[in-house]
């Protein structure tokens, strides 16, 4: 297929040029129904702008292109600075990768914006109150897609968090918070248990929290903080919070106050963005014209602001507000009490174009304020640190006669020498030798901790080591003799000290 017939250029009348070109998507399922809706209104707001659409999704991965865009595609999503998406379908089955996440991680979206508002009575919401944003980060975590199976028991997924991530993500929820009239930061982690990760992420907050004296800050570990989300979401301003876990906590919300059918959202990257509704394609109702646009529409408005239009995202806004008001409900939202006439999406769409203008009585008004530029956040470079390597911790698959520890810690005390002395085995994570106990279950994947002779540990909490330093060369020596006994390794992980302190975890009750 050429480009041409990739990509058809419509004009619409009003304010153009280089910030008004949009790169649109439909997707698939509801996703034309939703995107022509939100075109209509668009202009029929005088959003004046041009868009450029480009074909993604489930017929672009049908014809062989496995991650669901052609390479013609990016050319066109790189040029402008916005996109404007609808929900795709992943095709079930192997070999196709999410789109979404790839297009996160490839144009470097790194903030994920997902505001959560109720629109009660009209939408039945146990929280009538409930008005927070979620900020999720968008490109790291266990979205780096980095799997293995290393034995015939066990596979493992690679967590990665990176201290750049971390601090432009938070210094965006801060400016967000500032720039929007927010007056709380909630961070949530589980930093507990992933202390080095999601302690990352956690010390940044902290750090970041200090430079916004007039905002306030507050963490809470994530099962906690999730559960007050869906119990208490009033309390709640504006959320910060790792990829996975936002990604859990925004559906929580997006259900909380009403329907997943009303949310939009915003992926920010430095230099494009894209905007999409938090649902899916929604297949068992696409063509039957009854889906909810109004997630789409939200995002659209949350790209206008982008674009430095706040005017026109403030009026259909408020009309769509309005139109929740008098009664004038999709199928998702139809409630006995409040719904007046049921309208399928087109009938939604006249709707809110016939509200244009106006605002609505009993629901708050929104109220975009001036027009600002967008939030521009850099990461600060990293000063290089001293590293010092002091020990490995090598996996082996290991599964002869009854897979006792001791059996494996005493050949494994023969093969250590040199600088490196065994220190400990774990199976997945819990001690087993020296000193294990006979319950504990043991799986065919060990971790086997050597570490420089004259290491120590400070006990005091601080992290701070006085470890002597080994070099590679004992490393690949002791691989060697490991390969020489028949044992396998799977992996190895280095032990460093950076900056003075221990960089690894100790494991278990640490
Ligand atoms: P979904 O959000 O598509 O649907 C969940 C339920 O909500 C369905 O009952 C659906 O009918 C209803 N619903 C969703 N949007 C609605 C709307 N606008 N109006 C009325 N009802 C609506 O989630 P799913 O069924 O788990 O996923 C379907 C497909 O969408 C999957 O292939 C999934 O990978 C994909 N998906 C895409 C995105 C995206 O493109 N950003 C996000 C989530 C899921």
């Amino acid at each position: 297929m050429s480009l041409n017939e990739q990509i058809q250029t419509t004009s619409q009348p009003g304010e153009t040029g280089e910030g008004g070109r949009v790169t649109l998507a439909h997707g698939d399922g509801i996703g034309r129904e939703i995107m022509e809706s939100a075109m209509a209104i668009l202009e029929a707001a005088g959003a004046g702008l041009e868009y450029d659409i480009i074909r993604v999704g489930k017929e672009v991965y049908l014809e062989g292109h496995s991650s669901g865009i052609s390479p013609e595609a990016w050319d066109v999503l790189r040029r402008n600075r916005v996109f404007l998406k609808g929900p795709i379908t992943t095709p079930q089955g192997g070999g196709y990768k999410s789109l979404n996440v790839t297009i996160r991680k490839t144009l470097g979206l790194y903030a994920n914006v997902r505001p959560c508002r109720a629109f009660s009575p009209y939408v039945k919401s146990h929280f009538p109150d409930m008005d927070l944003v979620v900020i999720r980060e968008n490109e790291e975590d266990l979205y780096a897609g980095i799997e293995h199976q290393q034995t015939a028991e066990v596979v493992q997924c690679l967590k990665l968090v990176s201290r750049p991530g971390c601090e432009r993500l938070i210094r965006y929820a801060f400016e967000y918070a500032r720039a929007y009239g927010r007056r709380k930061v909630t961070c949530m982690t589980k930093d507990n248990i992933m202390k080095l990760t999601d302690g990352l992420f956690h010390s940044v907050f902290d750090e970041v929290a200090r430079d916004y004296p007039d905002i306030e800050a507050e963490h809470f570990i994530i099962d906690i903080g999730a559960a007050l989300l869906a119990d208490s979401p009033g309390r709640f301003d504006v959320v910060v919070t790792l990829n996975l876990y936002g990604d859990i906590i925004s559906d929580i919300t997006a259900q909380v106050a009403g329907s997943v059918g009303l949310g939009g959202s915003a992926n920010i990257g430095s230099r494009i963005s894209m905007f999409e509704a938090i649902h899916g394609s929604a297949p068992d109702i696409a063509d039957k014209g009854i889906a909810n646009p109004s997630g789409l529409i939200n995002a659209a408005c949350m790209m206008l602001a982008h674009l430095g239009r706040p005017r026109v995202a403030e009026r259909i806004q408020n009309a769509l507000l309005c139109t929740l008001e008098d009664g004038i409900h999709t199928g998702d939202l139809y409630n006995e009490a409040y719904t007046k006439q049921k309208v399928g999406t087109e009938g939604f769409t006249r709707a809110v174009i016939e509200r244009l203008g106006r605002e609505p009585a009993r629901l708050k008004p929104v109220r975009m304020g001036e027009q600002r530029a967008p939030i521009e956040v850099l990461p600060r470079p990293v000063a290089p640190a001293d590293k010092k390597l002091v020990g490995v911790d090598v996996f082996l698959d290991w599964a002869d006669g009854n897979r006792n520890p001791s059996e494996l810690g005493h050949r494994l005390e023969q093969i250590a020498g040199g600088k490196l002395q065994l220190k400990m085995i774990t199976n997945r994570g819990v001690k087993v030798y020296p000193d294990g106990f006979p319950e504990t279950f043991c799986t065919d994947h060990w971790r086997c901790r050597f570490v420089s002779h004259d290491s120590e540990v400070s006990s005091s909490g601080s992290g701070m080591s006085f470890a002597a330093p080994v070099d590679y060369s004992d490393i690949t020596a002791l691989l060697q003799r490991l390969m020489a006994e028949g044992l396998h390794f799977i992996k190895i992980e280095n032990l460093y000290e950076i900056g003075g302190r221990r960089a690894y975890s100790l494991g278990q009750g640490e």
